[in-house]
């Protein structure tokens, strides 16, 4: 089994910083991919409630024979419940879905700044109160940009754990990602590998070939070596395994910057800019 590295969050906690993300899986086969997962040696998922999973994730660890102390579980809250009473519900809702007392990790999902007034805030000092009652062992936040950052700590006490934001080889997030690291907050890669968009790419096959590994692996590989947290997704069993298998090697200095220097900026984006990003789900 392969030896996964612990990154050390701002509050103590320790996170897995390869796990298993759930997103686009449906939910009948939800519980089969978390325990095919868990299975291989993940022990962190990461859902969501706009996933509509969340339920089954759960079952999933229970199918796996494993204490649900043996797994790191992240889930977000959903962009319709950012007032604080709604935010209050929705929480004990992923707790009871989850069939859990508390959750690892849990975030607010999108900044909404065109929704709520702009107020993120008020929304934040809620799950404050979650980190403070232990029902989330860290809290922190999702597809924050800088000034959304900056916004958050004139308001609030606690440093977010954790940013989760898009991240992979056409799209460095580098800004933000610096943001992160001065002001320690661990920044986890949503989409590592693209949702597969950088798997042709020469660089990257190049890569892949001289190591004898998939591109898949060399991308993760080169997340890990980046000192992010990652979590690909896959329903296949052969890729859930294969890309938890990127700790026998390692990617050169040389390697490392040829990948990095992929960047498309802005135009390397798979998914929506956080500044403009206002889907609330029925
Ligand atoms: P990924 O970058 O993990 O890519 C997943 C896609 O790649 C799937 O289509 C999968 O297909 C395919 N794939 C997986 N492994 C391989 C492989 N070894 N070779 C070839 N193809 C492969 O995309 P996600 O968007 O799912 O991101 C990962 C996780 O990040 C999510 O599941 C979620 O937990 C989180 N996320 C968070 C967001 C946020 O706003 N906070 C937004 C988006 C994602 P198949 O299943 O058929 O194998």
């Amino acid at each position: 089994m392969s030896f996964v590295p612990s990154i050390t969050l701002n509050d103590g906690n320790t996170v897995p910083q390869l796990g298993f993300g759930v997103f686009q899986i449906a939910p009948d086969q939800t519980a089969a991919a978390v325990r095919s997962a868990l299975d291989v040696g993940y022990r962190h998922i990461d859902t969501a409630e706009m996933y509509g999973n969340e339920k089954e994730v759960g079952r999933g660890i229970r199918d796996a024979g494993l204490d649900r102390g043996a797994v790191f579980v992240t889930s977000k809250l959903n962009n319709g419940y950012h007032r604080p009473d709604d935010a209050r519900r929705a929480f004990d809702a992923t707790l009871s879905a989850l069939g859990s007392e508390y959750v690892d990790l849990f975030l607010i999902h999108w900044p909404l700044p065109t929704l709520y007034d702009g107020d993120f805030v008020s929304t934040w000092n809620v799950l404050e109160q979650f980190a403070k009652d232990g029902r989330a062992r860290s809290i922190g936040v999702s597809n924050f940009q800088v000034a959304h950052l900056d916004r958050l700590a004139e308001g609030s006490q606690i440093v977010p754990a954790v940013n989760q934001i898009e991240v992979h080889p056409y799209f460095g997030n580098e800004q933000v990602r610096a943001y992160d690291r001065d002001h320690r907050i661990a920044t986890e890669a949503w989409s590592p590998i693209a949702q597969g968009k950088v798997l042709d790419d020469e660089v990257i096959t190049r890569i892949a070939a001289a190591h004898r590994k998939t591109p898949a692996q060399v991308v993760l590989r080169w997340h890990i070596q980046h000192g992010d947290i990652v979590f690909p997704k896959s329903v296949h069993p052969e890729r859930i395994k294969s890309n938890f298998d990127i700790f026998d090697f390692s990617l050169g200095s040389a390697e490392m910057d040829a990948i990095t220097g992929l960047d498309r900026g802005e135009s390397g984006r798979t998914g929506p800019n956080p500044d403009r990003f206002d889907f609330i789900p029925d």
